[in-house]
């Protein structure tokens, strides 16, 4: 009743909250938080890409957010859009111009020079993960701040790690339960494309009054973004468009063969597309980008049927990632020839799908135990238990400020852990704790000096079946990779 003050006819009107005195300062525009709500798909993510990154012998590497601008414009090109319009630039009081960076290839190429990682054992291969900056239109899927994970290999021309960086993001992406493809294609050496570029000025000169207002700058500055618009009457035109492989030079059609047949027996799932281009300059042969592949017949264990929410764009068909090979951007920053190719993942993108598609993530050393305790006397005794448990590795969750049985379960039964552990009145007294089975609500005593040994007893047993059910979900993820295949 203390809530409420009753007016002329005796109804109560609730009190009003205390009015913000100062206007919270908000978002800067195309930014966003990485909310808590959240943090279990970044924390997917994350985990996937470190043990992607394990598996596939990447080491991490961090260049710094901010380099200098003129990096940026040589390696990505001062025609491209990036260079054009999406850097977030300034000048420095001594004249020199930074840039945040927009993409993660370049600032590794200029840290590899730099470090003399030449000199290391070839090929290198480096994966980052961090914050990347574009001033683009803010759409769905697009922001101003959005975080990538990179993988770069340099210094070896191999086709076989085309398809080794293929294979590795697809391994990525069936960490996470998401079905992905590649689309790819081949833009030769820097003469075929010169020459591309004749050939697609020439094609489209007598059609320049079709295009949109964006192709006609395209084709004046970089025609071969042409082929990138998504415009229904500039598509048709593309359709008559000539096709780059028709012109590929011998290398890079028989490294492009190459690459397919690696992929081939890696299952990387792909598909040709030779109208793809990527807008960035310094690509060279293989190119590609990766797709979320709509399970059809076969839906994969991981999505929960029947669940799909109506969600913002993810079905719209939107890359996940690109990449390739940049066998002359070293050479452009150093004179010294050093192949090399990679991949940047746009995670805001994947987190969005498992969001939209109910994917379930997996996660690792989520805790499994929850350690509740009923009143004063028992805190002390829980905070002693719940330490000795992480210094024996045991991942424990508690609330040890709150006293509630019910409020405490309850939390225990959202995180989805396998036991609770509780300690009242009685069980103090006695030396003992209640181990409860989550799953089935059973409740056992067990010693309080026994506690690390039956809870490790009962975890392994846990892992054990997990384990099992583990061993059935990646089999089943990989044969519906095969089986589309076919
Ligand atoms: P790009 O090299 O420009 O193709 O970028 C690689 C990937 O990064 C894209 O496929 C997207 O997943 C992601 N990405 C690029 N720009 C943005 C952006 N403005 N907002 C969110 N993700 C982006």
């Amino acid at each position: 009743m203390g809530m409420f003050k009753k007016n002329a006819r005796n109804t109560p009107t609730p009190k009003p909250l205390p009015k913000l005195s100062h206007k919270i300062p908000s978002l800067v525009r195309g930014m966003h938080d990485l909310l808590p709500e959240d943090e279990k798909y970044w924390r997917a993510v994350r985990e996937a890409a470190q043990k992607t990154a394990d598996r596939f012998g990447y080491i991490y590497m961090e260049t710094p957010i901010l380099e200098e601008t003129g990096l940026f414009v040589r390696a990505v090109g001062a025609t491209s859009d990036i260079v054009q319009k999406e850097m977030f630039s300034f000048t420095e009081p001594s004249g020199v111009k930074l840039s945040l960076r927009p993409e993660g290839t370049a600032g590794v190429a200029r840290a590899y020079l730099q470090h003399g990682m030449v000199t290391m054992q070839q090929p290198v291969k480096l994966w980052y993960y961090g914050p990347f900056f574009r001033h683009e239109r803010p759409q769905a899927g697009r922001y101003r701040q959005f975080h990538q994970l990179g993988l770069e290999v340099l210094g070896d021309g191999h086709p076989v790690l085309d398809a080794d960086v293929m294979a590795a993001t697809h391994f990525f992406y069936q960490q996470l339960g998401l079905p992905v493809y590649f689309e790819v294609n081949s833009l030769g050496l820097p003469q075929t494309r010169k020459n591309y570029r004749v050939a697609l000025i020439k094609y489209y000169r007598a059609k320049k009054k079709h295009l949109c207002e964006d192709c006609v700058v395209r084709y004046a500055k970089n025609p071969l973004r042409l082929l990138d618009c998504k415009n229904p009457q500039c598509q048709e035109l593309m359709a008559e468009a000539p096709v780059l492989m028709d012109a590929l030079d011998e290398e890079s059609k028989n490294h492009f063969t190459q690459v397919l047949e690696y992929a081939d027996a890696a299952n990387v799932p792909y598909r040709l597309n030779p109208f793809l281009v990527r807008g960035l300059d310094y690509y060279t042969k293989t190119v590609f980008e990766i797709f979320y592949d709509k399970p059809e017949a076969t839906e994969p264990v991981e999505i929960i049927e029947g669940q799909e929410k109506k969600d913002e764009g993810a079905d719209e068909k939107i890359a996940l990632g690109g990449g390739g090979r940049y066998d002359t951007l070293l050479k452009e920053f150093s004179g010294r020839e050093v192949p090399a190719l990679g991949v940047g993942l746009g995670l805001e993108r994947a987190v969005t799908l498992l969001k939209s598609k109910n994917i379930k993530v997996k996660l690792f050393n989520e805790p499994q135990i929850y350690f509740a305790q009923l009143g004063d006397e028992a805190r002390k005794v829980a905070m002693k238990l719940v330490q000795q448990m992480r210094q024996a590795d045991i991942a424990v969750a508690e609330r040890l400020s709150k006293d509630g049985l019910k409020q405490q379960l309850e939390y225990a039964s959202k995180i989805g852990v396998y036991y609770a552990i509780i300690l009242g009145q009685k069980e103090l007294i006695d030396g003992t704790l209640i181990l409860r089975d989550m799953e089935n609500g059973i409740q056992e005593t067990i010693n309080a000096d026994k506690l690390l040994e039956e809870v490790q007893k009962r975890l392994s047993a846990k892992a054990r079946e997990g384990l099992k059910i583990q061993a059935t979900i990646e089999n089943r993820v990989i044969d519906t990779s095969e089986s589309k295949e076919e």
